[in-house]
């Protein structure tokens, strides 16, 4: 089965609520002028859990440079596109790869039963 999709995206996003120490970074991150956004990513009407996906991960982009009308090159950064919202431009950010991209999802807490039963 393929999730790729071409054409017009009608998927429904979920935004995912986030737990206590990534709210904490990003409040941070906020204060030292960071651009943050956290990811949406397509509903999956399978998933058990549905704050993540079941991926066991929320993501979080914390950029330091944006938006960008064009994809920026510069050199081995990574850059993200974001839609925009009521308090971020639309476009390209070069992300800040000195903060963590992912945290455990609260909800379900896959990824801490993963982390416990492979130590
Ligand atoms: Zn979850």
């Amino acid at each position: 089965m393929s999730d790729f999709y071409h054409g017009a995206d009608t998927r429904k996003y979920i935004t995912p609520y986030l737990g206590k120490d990534i709210q904490y970074k990003i409040s941070n991150a906020r204060k030292m002028g960071k651009t943050v956004f956290i990811k949406a990513f397509p509903e999956l009407a399978t998933a058990s859990c549905r704050n993540c996906g079941d991926m066991g991960y929320v993501y979080v982009d914390f950029c330091k440079a944006g938006p960008f009308p064009f994809p920026p090159s510069s050199g081995k950064a990574i850059i993200t596109w974001f839609d925009g919202n009521q308090y971020t431009g639309k476009g390209w950010y070069i992300k800040d790869d000195t903060f963590p991209s992912a945290a455990p999802c609260p909800h379900c807490k896959i990824a801490e039963m993963n982390n416990a039963t492979s130590s």
